[in-house]
Formats: structure tokens, C-alpha cells, sequence
């Protein structure tokens, strides 16, 4: 499988050479994972500088779920990277997750990171997903014993495929941003111990609110709650089209005694 992929990708980018998605220059002296958003395009990709409540959508500090909206889902916040209105973030997702472009991973995930840590002030998404400020990759990270427990507290966790589409797609979209997250920051992915027990359609896909919400409903499920138990966990995926994916994932999260429960997006649709 994985072969055919790889042999069915090299003969795309020789038919069809990457340019990058913006300014639509072929740069061959890059590296793939750098091509499709070239480094000067990617620079100029606007964060989104104001988080809101993922319930009402009004502002609130660092995305937090308002007290007065904590009815309404299981999540207690979402950090949102950037915004989809861009014609470079909506082509670039699509390209993602629908052309099979695994090397927009990169792009993307660099979009997310920025935004994390470009804020003026840190707030509670900061706290669980920071421990160190420092910028410099290059000296070896020294943490204290409180840093350490938040690091072991806090898990990154990728909105889990069902096994059909895993081998349709070849890969998990989320679980590649994942992995850049997870690299920058220190933080262990549990990946395997959410999983997707209903093969549901795409809630794009579906009109109705109420349809969408059938489709998700009971989807996931957790295998090892011990890996779950007192855990923050970051649950990443690339784009949130309604907040039922992300509720859902959260709900059985917290069913199995998870402590702060925040969703991670490139983008809000
Ligand atoms: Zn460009
Ligand atoms: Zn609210």
C-alpha cells in the first residue's frame, strides 16, 4: 500500500510539478515539505490574533469556554491558528486532506505553532501546552520539577480515523500536525487510545444539525482510560466545521476522567 502511494506521488510531482499555493513559483531548490507554502508566503499567513469562546464565538481570554457557555459542550477551550477565509489556508486544507498531500503537514502545523506562540500575552491554552519559554532550540531544555509534572500532565491527542478511511487516505491528517506539535513542544501524542468506532461520513458533507449530530454521536471510544485519567489533553485536528467532532472526542475524554480537555485547529470553518 504504502509503495503504491509513494510510487502513485512521484509520479504526480513529475507530471505535475509543486508550486507553491500563493504566489504559484515552482521552487525546486526546496524542500518538498516547504514547496507547496514557500517560506515567504508562509510568512505572511495572518494568525488570528483574538481567540473566541468555541460555544457563542464571542471573545473570550485565550479561547476559553465561557462559565455561562460550559453547558453547551464538553471542551474547555479551542485555540484557532488562523482563518479559513484565506484562500491559502481553505486550498491548502483541501489539498490536505482531500489531494492526499501529506507535505502540507508542514505548512500548516508552522501556522499553528506561530500562533501559539506569537500571542501578546500567554494565557491558559499557553499554560498546558507551554512549559518553557525559551526560544532557543539550541540549548538543552532544563526543566523544574513543576514544568515536569505539567510535560507529564499534558498529551497531545490527534481526532482519530476510522480504520476504513485510515486505509483509504494512507495517513491521518491530524495525526501529522500532530507530530510537528509534538516536536516544538516536548509533548507526547497518545495516539491509539482515542479511537473512531463508527466509520461516519464527512460532517461537511451534511446539511442539518441534526443529521451531524447523529452521525457523531457515540463515534468514539476510549481503549486505556489509565492513559487518560487527571491528563490535560490537546485534541488536534486541521480545520472544525461544526464543534460536534471535537465535543464528541471531548465528551468521551472526560468520561474517562480526563482534566482539561482543549481542542487545537489550523482553522474554523
Ligand atoms: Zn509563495
Ligand atoms: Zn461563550
Amino acid at each position: 500500500m504504502k509503495f503504491y502511494i509513494q510510487l502513485r506521488n512521484f509520479i504526480l510531482d513529475t507530471l505535475f510539478p509543486i508550486k507553491c499555493l500563493s504566489c504559484n513559483v515552482e521552487f525546486e531548490n526546496l524542500e518538498p515539505v516547504q514547496r507547496w507554502i514557500c517560506p515567504q508566503c508562509l510568512e505572511e499567513i495572518k494568525i488570528r490574533r483574538q481567540q473566541v469562546c468555541p460555544v457563542c464565538e464571542q471573545f473570550s481570554d485565550g479561547g476559553r469556554t465561557h462559565h455561562r457557555c460550559t453547558e453547551k459542550t464538553h471542551l474547555d477551550g479551542l485555540w484557532v491558528a488562523t482563518e479559513y477565509k484565506y484562500d491559502i489556508i481553505s486550498s491548502a486544507i483541501r489539498k490536505f486532506k482531500f489531494n492526499f498531500v501529506r507535505d502540507i503537514s508542514f505548512p500548516l502545523s508552522n501556522v499553528m505553532i506561530k500562533s501559539i506562540l506569537e500571542v501578546e500575552e500567554y494565557g491558559d491554552f499557553q499554560d498546558i501546552i507551554l512549559t518553557e519559554l525559551s526560544q532557543d532550540s539550541n540549548e538543552e531544555k532544563i526543566y523544574t520539577d513543576e514544568e515536569k509534572n505539567i510535560k507529564a500532565e499534558t498529551v497531545l491527542i490527534p481526532v482519530p480515523l476510522h480504520k476504513k478511511r485510515y486505509n483509504w487516505r494512507g495517513f491521518n491528517q491530524s495525526f501529522l500536525l500532530s507530530e510537528y506539535i509534538s516536536d516544538k513542544f516536548d509533548l507526547k501524542i497518545t495516539s491509539g487510545v482515542l479511537i473512531r468506532n463508527k466509520n461516519t461520513k464527512p460532517q461537511s458533507k451534511l446539511k442539518s444539525v441534526s443529521k451531524r449530530e447523529k452521525n457523531i454521536k457515540g463515534a468514539f471510544s476510549c481503549l486505556d482510560k489509565n492513559k487518560i485519567k487527571g491528563k490535560n489533553m490537546i485534541i488536534i485536528d486541521d480545520v472544525c466545521t461544526s464543534l460536534l467532532t471535537l465535543d464528541e472526542c471531548a465528551k468521551t475524554l472526560k468520561k474517562a476522567k480526563a482534566k482539561n480537555v482543549w481542542g487545537l485547529v489550523v482553522a474554523r470553518r
